[in-house]
C-alpha cells in the first residue's frame, strides 16, 4: 500500500508506509492501553483469601448459583457488592459463579446484585453454626 500524504494523524510523516505503519500502531497501543485499564476499574473483582473461597466452595458446594457448574476449577467466587464499592470478603457478599456467568453478571451488575445478596444470605444463615469465618 503506497501513501503520499506527508502529514499523517497529526504526526510528519516520511511518506514511507513504514512509517505510517508504526504510527499506526502506536496509536493503536495507546488506545488498547487504555481500554484496558478502563475494563480493569470496572469490572473490578479482586481474588479472595483462600481460606475463604474454600469456606464460600463448601457453603455453595462448589456450585455456578446460575447454571449449577461443579467443580473448584470450574467456578470463581464473585463479590455481589464490589470491592471498589466498599464490598467485603464475608459471606454475605460473596457467591460461587462460573466463569461464563461471571462475565454475565460483571456486564450488569446492579442487575443481579440484590438476587444475588438474598441467596447469600439465606445460604450464610443455614450455613451459621456449622462453620465459622
Ligand atoms: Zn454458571
Ligand atoms: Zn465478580
Amino acid at each position: 500500500m503506497r501513501d503520499e500524504y506527508g502529514v499523517y494523524r497529526n504526526k510528519t510523516f516520511c511518506g514511507d508506509s513504514r512509517c505510517k505503519e508504526i504510527i499506526d500502531s502506536r496509536k493503536f497501543d495507546r488506545n488498547r492501553r487504555k481500554k484496558e485499564s478502563k475494563k480493569a476499574k470496572g469490572v473490578l473483582h479482586r481474588g479472595v483469601r483462600s481460606r475463604v473461597r474454600n469456606r464460600i466452595l463448601r457453603r455453595d458446594n462448589a456450585e455456578c448459583v446460575f447454571c449449577g457448574l461443579r467443580g473448584p476449577g470450574n467456578v470463581q467466587i464473585h463479590h455481589i457488592v464490589p470491592v471498589s464499592e466498599g464490598g467485603k470478603d464475608i459471606g454475605e457478599n460473596l457467591i460461587t459463579i462460573c466463569s461464563d456467568d461471571h462475565n454475565m453478571v460483571h456486564l450488569d451488575m446492579d442487575r443481579y446484585e440484590k438476587f444475588l445478596l438474598e441467596i447469600a444470605i439465606r445460604r450464610e444463615n443455614e450455613h451459621s453454626g456449622r462453620e465459622k469465618l
